[in-house]
């Protein structure tokens, strides 16, 4: 099974201008959300054009292969993991059936995705991967024949799928976007000119000069052809929305507003509600690059602790998250990272982490920060122990790997050699505005969904 945290793009020019290019720069900005493959379809009313692979995305596209890419109406996107098999799940992926043409560009986890499969395949569907959205794709083909347009089959498909779900299909005339009704991805619909954007983030706006129009709303369809550009909400409501709490901790660029709020604003806020409620005696604030930075920021405003850039990052390696073995995250920390002797020599250091997953990585940076000659190093941590996992497409290990199942906090305060270790109290989510409509499922075990994935 897929498990994504990926990125997707779509564009459609009234003014008729190819939009390739525009696609391109957005997937570039989203590249943090999946390092796998990329791809880009576009579509210029008789024929489409396709470049997808293996790779990131300046490995994929060179300006002449983009010059191919002919069109007014597009869809792209970047892919986090494969499920093992050579370009399994490399989207868009584009079909041909008996309405012509369909592309489809999905970031999610469809949880009865077995049982839907099934279905599809008793009804003599053949598939060529495991992708989640192939089988959406042989849903909206099912749906498409018993519908009067293009944006009913998806709506119809839609209204079928658990779990999570940000859509972006593109039909031979229209560009569709659909997002689940708790909204546990991010989704949000851009502007610049005649030009409108369909982007995971509000960041991939910004780098082409497109404004934010609005979020595409948590069970909303928005459908953009010669018409104009329609909203459909009659899925918006139904349910409390269940946003993905961890776009604000680890995923989301800094940049992005993810619903309206700044992830930015969101991770200096807890930075500082991480002081108030795990305060620590130190000479310098530290943050784990990248998406540790503002976290530390906040925490050293509220503390008066100085801030100091300990970690040098190296820019041309990847993420790691959670992917591979412990040596290979082990040694992929000490490429990643470096200390910086000169800012932490002498000193008693807080450093400051988005999470701990297993522990590896933490053990790791405060060995790199002893190594680089910190006295003392007190981790403190911006989100609650991870305790569960994510039935959404979020890639946590079984819970038996999880540090905080394993283990007390003293003792993965031992074990990853800290000499204080804290975490965010769930109740500063609340604090910094992140309440009510959010999941925080691999915390709490407060799965939103529950009840319906039970009853199926
Ligand atoms: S379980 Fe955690 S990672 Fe998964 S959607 Fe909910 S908050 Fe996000």
């Amino acid at each position: 099974m897929l498990h994504e945290e990926c990125g997707v793009m779509g564009a459609y020019d009234f003014d008729g201008g190819d939009v390739a290019i525009d696609i391109y720069h957005g997937l570039y900005t989203l590249q943090h959300r999946g390092q796998e493959s990329c791809g880009i379809v576009t579509n210029d009313y008789v024929k489409l054009y396709t470049i997808k692979n293996k790779g990131l995305v300046n490995e994929v596209f060179t300006k002449e292969n983009l010059g191919t890419l002919k069109g007014k109406i597009g869809v792209g996107h970047v892919l986090y993991g494969y499920t093992g098999e050579e370009n399994d799940g490399i989207q868009p992926i584009v079909s041909r059936y008996c309405k012509g043409s369909m592309t489809i560009a999905m970031n999610g986890t469809i949880t009865n995705y077995d049982e839907l499969r099934s279905e599809l395949e008793h009804r003599g569907a053949i598939f060529q991967s495991s992708s989640h959205a192939e089988m959406v794709m042989n849903m909206v083909a099912v749906a498409r024949t018993q519908t009067h347009s293009a944006e009913e089959a998806l709506a119809a498909t839609a209204a079928r799928l658990q779990g999570s779900f940000s859509i972006v299909l593109m039909s031979p005339k229209k560009l569709i976007a659909v997002r689940d009704r708790y909204g546990f991805k991010p989704l949000s619909l851009g502007k610049r000119g005649n030009c409108y954007f369909f982007a995971s983030e509000t960041s991939a706006f910004d780098v082409i000069r497109a404004r934010t129009v609005c979020d595409v709303k948590p069970g909303e369809l928005v459908k953009i052809d010669e018409t104009g550009v329609t909203h459909y909400d009659d899925n918006v409501g139904k349910v409390t929305p269940a946003q993905c709490i961890f776009e604000y901790v680890y995923f989301a660029r800094p940049d992005s507003y993810i619903d309206g709020k700044s992830v930015y604003q969101a991770r200096i806020d807890i930075g500082r509600e991480l002081y108030k409620a795990c305060p620590a005696e130190a000479d310098v604030v530290v943050g784990v690059p990248s998406s540790g930075l503002h976290f530390a920021l906040g925490y050293a405003y509220e503390s008066g602790i100085r801030y100091a850039d300990g970690l040098v990052k190296n820019s041309y390696v990847g993420r790691t998250f959670i992917k591979g073995t412990d040596e290979v995250r082990r040694e992929a920390v000490s490429v990643k990272l470096n200390a910086l002797r000169g800012a932490i020599d002498g000193k008693d250091v807080v450093l400051v982490d988005d999470s701990i997953v297993r522990g590896t990585t933490s053990a790791n940076l405060i060995r790199l920060m002893k190594d680089g000659g910190a006295r003392k190093v007190h981790m403190r941590i911006a989100s609650p122990p991870f305790i569960h996992s994510c039935p959404y497409g979020t890639d946590i290990p079984d819970r038996k790997y999880l540090a905080a199942v394993r283990m007390t906090i003293d003792e993965i305060c031992a074990d990853i050699g800290a000499d204080s270790l804290g975490y965010l109290p769930m109740t500063a989510f609340d604090r910094v505005g992140l309440c009510g409509r959010y999941c925080d499922a691999c915390f709490t075990g407060n799965y939103p969904d529950a009840a319906e994935r039970k009853n199926k």
